[in-house]
C-alpha cells in the first residue's frame, strides 16, 4: 500500500520536479554555477541540456568569466523548449543560462516542462535591465519559480558597497533610456555595462578614472 501525507494525496517518496532561478549582476558567477550545477547532476548519471541566449563568447555556449566553458543550445525566440525536450529520448534536468533573455511564453513552457514532463529546471540571469527594472522573462521566473534565490559573490561598487544593479555606459555617460537589450563589452561597441551598487546606480556617479580600460580589462564581456 502507498503511504499518503496527511496534507495532500501525493504519496511520500514522490518528489515534483522543481523550477530554480538564480537571479544577480553581472560577474557574480552565474554561468560558473550553471556550468557546476551541469556537471554536478551528470555525475550522477542524470541526463540534461544546457542552454544560453546571447553569451558573451558569442555562439552557443556557455562561458564563464573565470575561463569555464560548454557546448550549449542558443535559445532562439522561436524555439520551443517543450518540443526541443521531447524530441530527446530522455532529459532529467535543464540548465537555462541567461534565461532573462528568454521570450515569456519560453519561461511558460519551462513550468510546462518541470509539472507535465517532470524536468528540473535550473535557470540562470540578471533579474533587472540598466534602467534598473525587471526583464519580462525575469518577472515570469520570480512569479512561476518554486524557489528563488539572489547570488551575491563580491561583486563591488566602485564605492566599496555590494553591486546590485548593472548600468549601461554610452560615452562614458550613464543611459537610462534605450533598447532593453544591447550587446556591449565587446571591442566593436560603444556601450559597456558597469554594476553599481543602488545608490550609485540611482544618481549615475561611475566613480573616479571610470574609463573603460580600468573597467573591461581583459577584452570581451557579455552584458
Ligand atoms: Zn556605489
Amino acid at each position: 500500500m502507498t503511504e499518503l501525507s496527511a496534507l495532500s494525496a501525493v504519496p511520500s517518496g514522490a518528489r515534483d520536479a522543481v523550477l530554480k532561478f538564480y537571479f544577480g549582476p553581472m560577474d557574480c558567477g552565474k554561468s560558473t554555477l550553471a556550468l557546476q550545477m551541469n556537471y554536478n547532476h551528470g555525475r550522477q548519471g542524470r541526463r540534461g541540456l544546457v542552454l544560453t541566449k546571447h553569451d558573451r563568447s558569442g555562439g552557443p555556449k556557455v562561458t564563464s568569466r573565470i575561463g569555464l566553458g560548454l557546448e550549449a543550445i542558443e535559445v532562439e525566440d522561436s524555439l520551443d523548449l517543450v518540443r526541443l525536450v521531447t524530441s530527446h529520448d530522455r532529459i532529467d534536468y535543464l540548465i537555462c543560462d541567461e534565461a532573462c533573455f528568454y521570450t515569456v511564453p519560453q519561461i511558460e513552457q519551462l513550468a510546462d516542462l518541470v509539472d507535465e514532463h517532470g524536468v528540473d529546471v535550473y535557470a540562470f540571469g540578471l533579474a533587472s535591465d540598466f534602467r534598473s527594472v525587471m526583464f519580462p522573462a525575469a518577472q515570469r521566473l520570480f512569479e512561476l519559480a518554486d524557489e528563488v534565490c539572489r547570488l551575491q559573490v563580491e561583486v563591488l561598487c566602485w564605492c566599496g558597497r555590494p553591486g546590485q544593479l548593472n548600468a549601461r555606459v554610452v560615452g562614458g555617460v550613464m543611459a537610462r533610456t534605450g533598447e532593453q537589450v544591447v550587446i556591449g563589452d565587446t571591442d566593436a561597441s560603444p556601450v559597456r555595462y558597469q554594476v553599481l551598487c543602488r545608490r550609485h546606480h540611482r544618481s549615475g556617479r561611475l566613480g573616479e578614472g571610470a574609463d573603460r580600460s580600468v573597467l573591461t580589462p581583459g577584452g570581451p564581456a557579455g552584458l
